[in-house]
């Protein structure tokens, strides 16, 4: 709560809002109870669901424009419906848009390209749709409801007025003042689109924290999120930092570290209960008051490497980003991806999956897996690739949905909807996920783009 307050009196001073709400896509997961009688739960959940917390979102101005119900019910395909209509509803009230992460807030809006019409019809007849079947959810916001067709055909000329979806938070959210949530890291791949549905709102990226302890405010709210940076408050937990050049040495502490320089973070909570490895590298972009303001680089965990190859979260993002805008040029968009490393041959290959928006033609995708291929620029990767010891990439494309079946599968296991990133890296054990990438693949490419080296080392004898 006090990283909540903290930050946003940062983001109040440069964007400042009026008593109002936020429409946010925020929601509960599953709660058990373990043999000792605790309750186990996700961060998020335990959060929404504490008093604090309702106060801490009166007190900076962003109450949920959903009630609890939407928040905590057991689908979140109906929750998000509706928090859309909610969201619909006190459409003049609403300041902020947010969400944790900005996956679910890109989730929301192309689930709305979906379902505009009939949240449209909800607003005119004032009869929530068939599709929310959930008795508590319906009656909490069929209570919130009432025939409004002039908000209906408003919302709906609207809507038919936008081109291809640009600028819809501003247009139907008019006094919404920014979109808020975590765009950096993970999130990055998301931002095109979510400065897509934007228009000219601007986008903040929220603070820097783990289930295992929150870490930064971010005190910079006007920098773009690509350059967004996080003070560590150090009231919060103990920090400490193990210097990325020697992960031998021991780890530093909070004013020990250097500027410019990439380190792991170590959190201990409160309680002193557990010190933990978030797994998270960062850079030390500098120090205010003596605390230093940290940039989010990547998980530190390797993605792909076959040999002597390494490249990272960030690295396969910005391959598949390079690819992405071969795709632009004909209007189309990967709307997830992830990634594998295929072993079972002799020499093995990175294998890239791909969601996208709508078909692509077969030249198009030939091309986009040519220059992901190539740019995977480490020395490791092109000097592998050149001696043919790594095999030609492959870019599978898979149905519409398809990560959409993912996240429903960890939000099955019990993760939270509100916590979920893709994973950037799925290995062949992680069975089930695997079953849903491989039963949905429509079709394969392999990079042609180093064949001139591959046949000339094969005459070689290499
Ligand atoms: P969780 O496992 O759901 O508790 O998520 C915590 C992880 O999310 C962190 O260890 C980071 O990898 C990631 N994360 C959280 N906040 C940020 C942020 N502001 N920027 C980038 N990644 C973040």
């Amino acid at each position: 709560m006090q990283i909540y307050r903290t930050s946003f009196a940062f983001r109040n001073r440069e964007y400042p809002i009026g008593s109002g709400k936020a429409l946010q896509f925020i929601y509960g997961s599953k709660q058990a109870k373990t043999k000792g009688g605790l309750t186990a739960t996700t961060a998020t959940t335990n959060v929404y669901r504490s008093e604090q917390f309702k106060h801490t979102m009166e007190d900076i101005r962003s109450q949920c424009c959903s009630p609890d119900e939407v928040i905590f019910g057991p689908d979140c395909r109906q929750s998000l419906y509706c928090h859309l209509l909610c969201g619909l509803i006190c459409s003049d009230e609403v300041q902020i848009v947010s969400s944790t992460f900005a996956h679910s807030l890109v989730h929301a809006f192309r689930t709305f390209e979906q379902v505009w019409e009939e949240l449209c019809r909800d607003i005119r007849e004032g009869v929530l749709s068939s599709r929310v079947t959930v008795p508590a959810m319906r009656a909490a916001v069929s209570k919130l409801l009432s025939p409004n067709p002039g908000l209906a055909d408003s919302i709906h000329s609207k809507c038919s007025r936008l081109s291809d979806w640009c600028g819809v938070i501003p247009e139907l959210w008019p006094n919404a003042k920014y979109v808020y949530g975590i765009m950096t890291g993970s999130m990055e791949p998301y931002l095109n689109k979510l400065r897509h549905y934007a228009g000219g709102l601007p986008l903040m990226s929220a603070d820097y924290g783990s289930s295992e302890g929150w870490i930064g405010a971010n005190v910079n709210p006007s920098l773009p999120p690509e350059q967004a940076t996080f003070a560590v408050l150090p009231n919060i937990g103990y920090y400490e930092f193990i210097p990325l050049e020697r992960p031998e040495a021991r780890p530093v502490g909070l004013t020990q570290v250097e500027v410019g320089k990439q380190y792991e973070v170590v959190v201990t909570n409160f309680s002193g209960l557990y010190r933990y490895r978030l797994g998270d590298i960062v850079r030390i972009a500098g120090f205010r008051n003596s605390t230093p303001e940290l940039q989010f680089v990547c998980r530190s965990g390797l993605t792909l490497s076959i040999n002597i190859d390494k490249n990272t979260e960030k690295d396969l993002q910005l391959a598949v980003e390079a690819a992405g805008r071969l795709l632009a040029e004909e209007r189309l968009e990967v709307v997830d991806f992830t990634s594998h490393v295929d072993a079972s041959t002799e020499i093995g290959h990175y294998v890239v999956f791909w969601e996208l928006c709508s078909e692509a033609a077969e030249g198009v995708l030939r091309g986009c897996c040519n220059r992901m291929d190539l740019s995977f620029v480490d020395a490791g990767y092109v000097g592998s690739r050149k001696a043919g010891a790594i095999g030609a990439l492959e870019l599978r494309v898979v149905r519409r949905g398809t990560f959409q079946q993912i996240s429903d599968h960890y939000i099955r296991l019990g993760g939270a909807m509100s916590q979920f990133k893709t994973p950037r890296y799925v290995a062949a054990s992680n069975a089930e996920v695997w079953q849903i990438l491989c039963g949905n693949v429509t079709a394969c490419y392999f990079s042609t783009a180093y064949s001139s080296h591959v046949r000339r080392a094969c005459r070689g004898g290499i």
